[in-house]
């Protein structure tokens, strides 16, 4: 293809190269500017409704699964921004993987129909559940939403709520039902809805059972009619019909105490011949990793929901080295935010090794953990964030003796102390 001056005419519209800016030649014909843009404008809308979207990795019609990130390659990308939690990194890309492939599967006709793959990671709070969750999504570039599942207790009306739920995944996906049937909802604290008999500390009113029961449709795949614009239902009001088979639901709870459910199964179990081999082999300060289904059973949650979440993970509480590690290694970690924050202020700023470590202690100290970490930066970044940008200053180091300065004199500390 050329461009040029001569005498030629848009095989489009028939106008010559002097009535217009441009003309493109072709091997056999040419095409002036204003075309090709209206060429390109008809393509864009003529592609717009059959995009082959998870933009571009989604399992929508024809959906190529094997452009999908591999399970190796899923943990990879989750690795840059959670720190630890091996197993249930590893649990979560291939339930994601095994999700989309089964959503390929449906056009085939084999027989075989791979079951939904619906994910429960528990775990204390704050140790990542729903980083990783909004992680994958992010990868994946489908619809995501978080929601509370106490919501469900307080509202008492289930159906209500399953509603608000789609109607959020419909907006984030704006309104595109297509991408919306094959998004990610999280559900977190999952473990508030467990049944109260089962669970001393559950202190709600309303039956977890009942909640519970709600539930059990929107996991497995139902339609749903979602009024357009949310809020509460309306005879002359049109329905979305969101199908909620292909959306994957990944639920996240703390289940507080479900350690000891699942020492006095392995207490149980390990009476008998092998008991003294098989007592050896617990390791007793990670009861977490030997979680079964039958534990959260044991928890209150009911067998059917049980059966919905096929997949169970669990996550470990952080240590001070991850804590040290979520400060800077994760691609979007907090000192880098801080950094970037600075650059754009044409300020290079450096944190002293022994200023994070004091960071992490404090976290520590204050029983914070990973949501801590961000308060105690905030605080001590405070004064440097409101006067930097104005002194003209090119460098700023975060030394330990400004760290423990900023944040004795900050709110977080104060409160701390109790004062
Ligand atoms: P929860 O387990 O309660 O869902 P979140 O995933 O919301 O916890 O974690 C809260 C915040 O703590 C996250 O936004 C993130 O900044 C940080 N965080 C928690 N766990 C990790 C982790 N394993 N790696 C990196 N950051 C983490």
């Amino acid at each position: 293809m050329a461009k040029k001056q001569g005498h030629n005419h848009c095989s489009f519209c028939g106008r010559s190269d002097a009535e217009v800016r441009l003309i493109i030649t072709g091997l056999d014909g040419c095409i002036c500017d204003e075309c090709a843009e209206q060429a390109h404008t008809i393509v864009k809308e003529a592609t717009a409704g059959n995009k082959s979207s998870l933009n571009s990795a989604a399992p929508s019609n024809g959906l190529d699964w094997k452009n999908l990130p591999k399970p190796a390659d899923i943990k990879t990308y989750l690795d840059q921004y959670v720190i630890g939690q091996d197993d249930a990194k590893r649990y979560l890309s291939v339930a994601v993987y095994n999700h989309y492939k089964r959503l390929c599967q449906e056009k085939t006709d084999d027989g075989v129909e791979i079951e939904k793959s619906n994910v429960i990671m528990v775990g204390p709070t704050g140790t990542g559940k729903t980083l990783m969750a909004r992680t994958i999504a992010k990868l994946l570039k489908v619809p995501f939403t978080i929601v509370d599942a106490t919501v469900f207790t307080e509202a008492g009306y289930v159906g209500e709520d399953v509603e608000s739920i789609l109607s959020r995944l419909l907006q984030v996906a704006d309104f595109d039902l297509e991408s919306t049937q094959r998004g990610i909802v999280f559900i977190d604290e999952i473990d508030k809805i467990a049944r109260k008999a089962d669970n001393p500390s559950i202190t709600r009113d309303v039956s977890g059972e009942g909640v519970q029961q709600g539930l059990l449709k929107l996991l497995e795949g139902t339609i749903v009619n979602v009024p357009p614009k949310g809020g509460r239902k309306h005879p002359d009001q049109d329905y979305i019909h969101v199908d909620t088979r292909n959306i994957l639901f990944i639920c996240g709870g703390a289940f507080d105490g479900i350690e000891r459910k699942i020492a006095q199964r392995l207490n149980t179990h390990v009476v008998g011949y092998n008991s003294i081999q098989n007592v050896a082999r617990i390791d007793r300060n990670d009861l977490m990793k030997y979680i079964v289904p039958q534990d959260l059973k044991s928890f209150g949650l009911i067998p059917e929901i049980i059966g919905r979440l096929p997949v169970l993970t669990y996550l470990n509480q952080l240590d001070r080295k991850a804590l040290r590690a979520i400060l800077t290694e994760p691609k979007n970690s907090l000192i880098r935010q801080q950094q970037k924050l600075f650059a754009m202020d044409g300020i290079e700023l450096t944190f002293a090794e022994d200023a994070l470590e004091y960071i992490v202690d404090k976290a520590v100290e204050y029983k914070l953990g990973a949501r801590g970490l961000r308060s105690i930066v905030e605080a001590i970044m405070m004064t440097p964030q409101f006067e930097l940008p104005s002194s003209g200053e090119k460098h700023f180091t975060v030394t330990l003796d400004y760290a423990k300065h900023q944040l004795e004199r900050s709110n977080l500390a104060v409160a701390e102390r109790g004062i």
